[in-house]
């Protein structure tokens, strides 16, 4: 059964031939805005039109197989998809704002020596409406609505967001759509291993669409890249670093750098300062992050004082912020997402 989680305006038109355009604005509104759980609770729909619906379709909202909530109250969710597979989201709760993790794909293809959804390879591209989904189950399940807490959404669960570029930005513009779910395209980061074709994509997107862009660097130099993130073979830093350059920025807007750091590894003075020139005329923050560490993955998380060396040093170029982890305990944080039933589960 087709779900109407993932459609647009035009989709929903689509499917109710004969009927006025603002039908198809009622719908849409009663399942992103409202969201409501199944066709039989759209109000005002005539009863043919609401019988004809059903036959076919359902709103699409994803049941959960299981959810972990860690010490500092970050929710892990694994959804279950129509497949059989399930994708990881996370909610993250503070007092002025709420971050929404969300996965792109199930596993990823990238092969980062990190992370441990590499270990898991890609299984499949989420579709529009899956992405979707695990916005309205973190939602439902903690009473979210964007206009009351500020709700900010990070596409940094599973997956290269950028190689499922269309889906995703289907689900950005329903995301951001005043009848949707209502939540600037400010607010929404999206995080790549450096895909530059499709930053490319990314770049021309119309400004009220494109989410912010962030870029995994990881490494400070071309050969550590490559053993870091073996697509450097194919996408260079030198030339990533060239698409940073010319990436069209908005006023209100700096390009996000993400740097793991590996204890012994990349995490040196050198590599800092090596950093540093790397970005030297972009205009960017840099967000560092210590290794979060996962069975399989063969290296170790810094000591604070070298994290805290390494910040220093960038921070007389730009900005730089140190990722607190959220969600340690339930492999919640970045990079831990990958399908583990070893946790015990809150229901
Ligand atoms: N695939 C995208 C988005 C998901 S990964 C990307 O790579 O950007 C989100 C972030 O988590 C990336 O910045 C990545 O470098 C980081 N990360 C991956 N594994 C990690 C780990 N074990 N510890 C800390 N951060 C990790
Ligand atoms: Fe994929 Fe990102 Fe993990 Fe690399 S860090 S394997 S791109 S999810």
């Amino acid at each position: 059964m087709a779900t109407l989680l993932g459609m647009e305006e035009l989709d929903i038109a689509a499917l109710m031939p004969g009927e006025p355009a603002w039908r198809a604005r009622q719908v849409y509104e009663a399942i992103y805005n409202k969201r409501v759980e199944t066709i039989e609770r759209i109000n005002g729909l005539p009863k043919a039109l609401r019988a004809s619906l059903c036959a076919e379709h359902s709103v699409g909202h994803m049941a959960r197989a299981s959810r972990y909530e860690a010490a500092d109250g970050t929710r892990r969710y694994l959804l279950s998809l129509n497949d059989g597979k399930t994708v990881e989201a996370v909610w993250m709760p503070e007092s002025t704002r709420d971050t929404l993790c969300l996965s792109t794909q199930v596993g990823c293809p990238v092969d980062c020596k990190f992370c441990l959804t590499a270990l898991m390879g890609l299984e499949r591209n989420l579709t529009a409406g899956e992405i979707l989904g695990q916005v309205i189950h973190l939602a439902d399940d903690n009473n979210l609505w964007a206009d009351k807490k500020r709700i900010n959404i990070v596409f940094m669960g599973q997956g290269e967001p950028l190689l499922n570029l269309p889906n995703l930005l289907k689900a950005i513009r329903i995301l951001s759509h005043a009848r949707g779910f209502g939540i600037s395209v400010r607010r929404m980061t999206v995080s790549t291993s450096g895909i530059i074709p499709r930053m490319a994509e990314l770049a021309a997107v119309p400004d009220a669409e494109r989410p912010r862009l962030a870029i995994s660097l990881n490494a400070s130099n071309e050969d550590q890249r490559r053993e870091l993130m073996p697509i450097t073979r194919k996408y260079h830093l030198s030339d990533l670093i060239e698409a940073c350059r010319n990436y069209p920025l908005r006023s209100w807007e700096k390009l996000s750098f993400e740097y793991v750091l590996l204890n012994g590894v990349n995490d040196s003075e050198a590599d800092a300062r090596r950093v540093a020139r790397l970005l030297a005329r972009i205009n960017c923050k840099v967000n560092l992050i210590a290794l979060n560490p996962g069975p399989g993955i063969p290296f170790e998380t810094p000591a604070p004082e070298r994290v805290a060396r390494f910040q220093e040093i960038l921070r007389r170029s730009f900005p730089t912020f140190i990722r607190r982890p959220r969600g340690l305990d339930i492999y919640a944080a970045c990079g831990q997402l990958k399908r583990m039933e070893t946790l015990a589960q809150i229901g």
